[in-house]
């Protein structure tokens, strides 16, 4: 009888192509085999999965784990706690940090800060420096194959692409490299011609009308044409409105290299929220209406979107609640994104069953992440070869969001008080438990990915 390091027995193994109860093999931290459950192989530890659904660990394309420079809001120590209880077990980390993530340099030393400290694998998208978009050409795939650039800014943002000509050159650059390029897509211009008129808003609830959809749906255009153009290939981050939703998807559609993500919080909250949340859903960009937010879970159910992201952007509750507007935009997310996205399908979708819905979330946190941004031969699918990243998953569990469950350093949440449908139970990261429930964290020993990646092919658009 064959044996491996671990075998989870007998659970509903999950993909975006659907559902099959199988037991997962595991040697040396890789799926070793996927088997048709009740197989006669052993394990050196053995899961009952029994009930549960097993999916591929979660990759969350979009966080701000504050590191370096800005840990007074969040570390990578805590944020990876909070992303293994939320079934993630690799990030994306953005380039805003203190210093920002311009030079393989600064990667480097971001790497050698987080080291030891994470309980999930990571990868860094570069930062477009706006002085000298060229510096992006000194990256080695191995480093970076993806870079964001800021249309616009704010208090963590301060580092903003506002020259066209020099846009223009980042997507020519991002060409010649290879390089996926991802945008904070709002309209400088929009919003300086806007304050000049109309001034600061007084209280939260206006927020929305001083960070207007029109910002949005300005870059948007400007952004798809440049695309069109250079064919470079450009993920728009955090789509807000219905309209930015329509063009993307039609730009998509007609064979353009453009994608797109919504958020966790898009999806969760309204402007109507607002009355009731204040700051703590102040965000760049704004929460919107009710039809944005229909049109948003129309796309995730359709297949439009590519990947959903929690924007995991932490501040101390202290500097979230002085008087408006000058609340910092961002909360902590990563550990609410699947429970809100699962509670999310469910209530959109009453009728369907967890082996229908299940691969929505396999496909916009695995299998899309994975392939866009350059992982997909180490993540994002439970296949013989790949990483033995796994969350056991319980669908009906019930359970409330408290301040207690939070792992984030910040300790607070938007989501207080929410009732989620379907719990993680356990996360295995390269074939280890990282987190069980009431049983607490395994092991900070996640790493740099350095994936042996082909650059973005042109007119790739999902
Ligand atoms: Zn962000």
């Amino acid at each position: 009888m064959k044996n491996y390091d671990l075998v989870v027995r007998g659970g509903r193994v999950t993909g975006p192509g659907g559902v099959r109860l199988a037991d997962v093999a595991v040697t040396g931290g890789k799926i070793a085999d996927v088997l048709p459950a009740g197989s006669t192989v052993s394990g050196t530890e053995e899961i009952d999965a029994a009930g549960r659904h097993v999916l591929p660990g979660l990759i969350d394309s979009h966080v701000h784990f504050r590191t370096p420079g800005l840990t007074e809001k969040e570390d990578w120590a805590h944020a990876s706690r909070a992303a293994v209880a939320g079934g993630v077990t690799t990030v994306f980390d953005m380039p805003n940090t203190r210093p920002a993530t311009f030079t393989p340099a600064d990667a480097r030393a971001k790497d050698a800060e987080i080291r030891g400290t994470s309980l999930v694998d990571y990868r860094f998208h570069a930062g477009v420096n706006p002085e000298a978009v060229e510096s992006l050409e000194t990256f080695e795939p191995a480093e970076a194959l993806t870079a964001k650039a800021f249309l616009t800014g704010h208090h963590t943002a301060p580092h903003v692409l506002r020259d066209p000509a020099r846009l223009d050159e980042l997507f020519a650059v991002a060409k010649r490299q290879g390089l996926r390029l991802l945008f904070h897509a709002e309209d400088d211009d929009v919003f300086k011609l806007l304050d000049q008129w109309q001034g600061a808003p007084e209280t939260y609830r206006d927020y929305e009308r001083f960070r207007p959809r029109s910002g949005g749906i300005v870059a948007v255009a400007k952004l798809i044409e440049l695309a069109r153009r250079h064919g470079t290939a450009a993920h728009v981050l955090h789509v807000s409105s219905r309209e930015e939703a329509d063009l993307l998807t039609a730009a998509g559609a007609a064979g353009l290299p453009v994608t797109w993500e919504a958020t966790g919080h898009h999806l969760s909250f309204t402007a109507a929220d607002t009355a009731r949340c204040g700051s703590r859903i102040r965000l760049s960009p704004a929460i919107r209406e009710q039809v944005d937010q229909d049109r948003l879970w129309d796309a995730v159910f359709r297949g439009e979107v590519s990947t959903v992201g929690s924007d995991h952007a932490p501040h101390a509750f202290a500097d979230k609640t002085v008087a408006a507007p000058d609340a910092p935009p961002g909360l902590p997310g990563v550990q609410e994104l699947f429970p809100a996205l699962y509670t999310g399908l469910r209530r959109r979708a009453p009728d369907a069953t967890p082996d229908e819905l299940l691969p929505i979330v396999t496909r916009v946190l695995a299998a899309e992440p994975a392939r866009l941004f350059g992982v997909a031969d180490r993540k994002g699918a439970i296949a013989p070869g790949l990483d033995a990243d796994l969350v056991l998953f319980d669908p009906a569990e019930n359970w409330s969001f408290g301040p207690g469950d939070v792992q984030a350093k910040c300790g607070w949440t938007a989501y207080a008080g929410w009732m989620f449908t379907g719990r993680v139970a356990r996360t295995i990261r390269r074939g280890r438990t990282v987190f069980r429930l009431e049983h607490g964290f395994g092991t900070p020993d996640g790493e740099w990915l350095k994936p042996s990646t082909v650059p973005v092919p042109a007119g790739d658009t999902r």
